[in-house]
């Protein structure tokens, strides 16, 4: 008997963020809010280049500071769809039976927690399945 080769699909919850809207055009969500954004900051754009054009330079200093934030929204949102990518393909080379390197950073909690704290989907040696299966294992273990 050989090895078992697992086809199973990638992890629901790592799918869950790209829900397919359109099956001929695959939007993720997170490419949504990119979108959305991207056209506020364009359209507030416009509005501060009118309000420049009319001396109202109040209100084009608010105009601008909404399209700096929009800016950012949508340059974190398209990170975020990037990293949804990765850690989907990441899962799925996994079903697949391959050992993918783990991502970099290997979650996004251990960013934001600098290492102390990781993710149920970590894609590093710090997963939430593999610490179960090593209590697990060291429970077999010392019970038997
Ligand atoms: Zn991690």
């Amino acid at each position: 008997m050989g090895p078992a080769v697992t086809t199973a699909a990638p992890d629901a919850a790592c799918l869950a963020p790209l829900a397919l809207t359109h099956p001929e055009k695959p939007v993720s969500t997170y490419r949504r809010y990119q979108h959305a954004a991207t056209a506020g900051a364009v359209l507030l754009t416009a509005a501060a280049v009118g309000a420049v054009l009319h001396h109202q330079y109040v209100p084009a200093c608010g105009f601008a500071f909404g399209v700096l934030v929009l800016a950012e929204a949508a340059l974190r949102e398209h990170r975020r769809h990037r990293r949804a990518q990765l850690e989907c393909e990441w899962a799925r080379r996994r079903a697949l039976g391959e050992r993918p390197a783990p991502l970099d950073p290997c979650c996004l909690l251990a960013r934001a927690s600098h290492g102390q704290a990781h993710d149920r989907q970590c894609t590093g040696e710090h997963s939430l399945g593999r610490f179960i299966a090593q209590v697990e294992a060291e429970h077999r273990d010392g019970g038997a």
